[in-house]
């Protein structure tokens, strides 16, 4: 049996009552004060309720409300403030142009270069101090 609405005015309150299609649109006795109570629609009470603290519009279909757009799911992932993932489409990075991937891979070469060298050249004083070392020991070594 489906779930309806009906509203007392003598309490002016809402209550909730299962029934038949068929009578669901004859008054049903207000469950405080025992006074018929009429049907009422509940889209046009309460256009929304809360679920999880989001409001969902009624009939709860299962989405969610983000500033009048209906999504699927609540903001649990980043996104800019004020944004719904559901709704913002981050702007795709553009495509570097063809002289900008010249520059970066001319950058890289030079990067490159730039620690092939300054390897060799740590390599090279690292070989020198290792000469020294060795010629000192050597020279203290009596023959
Ligand atoms: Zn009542």
């Amino acid at each position: 049996m489906p779930l309806y609405e009906y509203y007392c005015g003598s309490c002016d309150g809402v209550f909730e009552q299962l029934r038949s299609i068929r009578e669901s649109d004859e008054p049903y006795p207000c469950p405080e004060c025992n006074r018929e109570a009429g049907r009422i629609m509940p889209t046009s009470f309460n256009a929304f309720t809360m679920r999880d603290g989001y409001p969902r519009r009624i009939p709860d279909r299962g989405t969610y409300w983000h500033l009048g757009k209906e999504v699927k799911r609540p903001i649990n992932v980043a996104a800019p403030a004020g944004q719904h993932p559901d709704l913002y489409k981050p702007e795709p990075t553009p495509m570097p142009s063809k002289g900008d991937q010249n520059d970066m891979a001319d950058a890289m070469r030079q990067d490159g270069l730039r620690q092939y060298h300054a390897a060799r050249e740590k390599a090279a004083s690292i070989e020198r101090k290792v000469k020294k070392t060795v010629a000192k020991s050597t020279k203290k070594i009596p023959k």
